[in-house]
């Protein structure tokens, strides 16, 4: 294609001279989107001595702008925006999508504002409309109770989206693309800010969250000491175990399992659900999963919506079956 057409950008992250994963997600999102508006899509990665961008070509990128500078090394919010603001001014992308992590939560608001233009935060799911070729925007809204849909008149549209939220695309060691080296004069690097340090938040790191086979259970288990049966499974399937917001608030398993709007996003290849109803807070925690599992009782129950398999029965009654199936005797 050539320099004249359209373009989606997705903002990748450089940290500790590596790519975060969360930019190849980004670009399974953004490279649906190109195609969708036979647009290009570009990644873009601000740090200081970057190195691997290739491996954004074989995650779906046509295009890879670089802005490589000392002053790039930590991220300072302010230079980051201001040349983010000049590179956006400069291509115009159609829409501009960062990840949902410290990182995009701070840059993207500062960005929309220079560019003069809408922002929505935390998507789950995004589309383009087939008639306006807008950008629809997908995330929960009224405290999680409904999932709205929004669009935004202005350009860029932008938003931030949820962590595996998508999976990234399977790399494509043949894929090549135009890598794009922008300079900027030594005033963008100045900045009101000072770099003290980095911490990272340990809590927000859940090992649900890396798990390849989730194992959760909800209200449907009935109680805690049912529970054990999900982690005898998940030690067997060497996964994890994961919580329907029911779950943790009855006390049966520490927050930090909990799967869903107000908990973990996860992603894995296997999650099997195990008395749990199905909500929409709940499934936005775990609809990129592979392959999915339901146990419910309730042949209605909207969890069989999502599932690739389903049994109709009973989570207590099967559970044991399934622990003796792999091989524990006393179940
Ligand atoms: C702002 C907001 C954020 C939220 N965030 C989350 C979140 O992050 N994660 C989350 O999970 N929820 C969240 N919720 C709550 C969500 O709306 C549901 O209330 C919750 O997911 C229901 O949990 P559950 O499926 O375990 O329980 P229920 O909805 O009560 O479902 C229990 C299911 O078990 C089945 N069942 C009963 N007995 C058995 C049995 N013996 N064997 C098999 N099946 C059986 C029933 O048929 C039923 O389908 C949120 C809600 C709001 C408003």
């Amino acid at each position: 294609m050539g320099q004249n057409s359209k373009e989606v950008w997705t903002l990748a992250e450089f940290r500790g001279g590596m790519i975060n994963p969360v930019s190849y997600e980004l670009l399974a999102w953004g490279r649906t989107l190109a195609d969708d508006l036979e647009a290009e899509l570009a990644s873009v990665i601000l740090g200081d001595e970057i190195t691997s961008v290739e491996t954004l070509f074989h995650e779906g990128a046509d295009i890879v702008y670089i802005v490589d500078h000392k002053g790039l090394a930590n991220f300072l919010p302010d230079v980051h925006s201001n040349v983010l603001t000049s590179l956006a001014k400069e291509h115009k992308p159609e829409i501009i999508l960062a990840s949902a992590t410290t990182y995009g939560r701070t840059v993207m608001p500062m960005l929309s504002t220079k560019l003069e233009t809408g922002l929505t935060a935390d998507c789950t799911k995004l589309e383009i409309d087939p008639e306006s070729k807008l950008l629809l925007q997908t995330r929960p809204a009224v405290g999680g109770n409904v999932m709205a849909t929004i669009k935004t008149q202005t350009k860029p549209q932008m938003a931030t989206v949820r962590p595996r939220s998508k999976k990234p695309l399977k790399p494509d060691q043949t894929r090549s693309g135009r890598i794009l080296y922008k300079e900027f004069s030594p005033q963008f690097f100045e900045s009101k800010y000072t770099w003290i340090g980095f911490e990272k938040d340990e809590s927000s790191d859940s090992p649900i969250q890396e798990a390849d086979i989730v194992i959760a259970g909800g209200r449907g288990m009935k109680d805690e000491n049912n529970f054990d049966l999900l982690y005898k499974i998940a030690k067997k399937l060497n996964g994890v175990v994961g919580a329907s917001r029911t779950a943790v608030d009855m006390g049966w398993i520490p927050y930090s399992h909990q799967v869903g709007l107000s908990g973990k996003t996860v992603s894995p290849h296997l999650y099997m659900a195990f008395g749990i109803s199905g909500a929409v807070q709940h499934i936005a925690g775990m609809s990129s999963s592979d392959i999915v599992v339901a146990v419910n009782t309730d042949p209605d129950a909207a969890i069989f919506d999502v599932a690739d398999f389903g049994i109709v029965g009973d989570a207590l009654e099967i559970l044991p079956i399934f622990l003796k199936k792999l091989g524990e005797k006393d179940g």
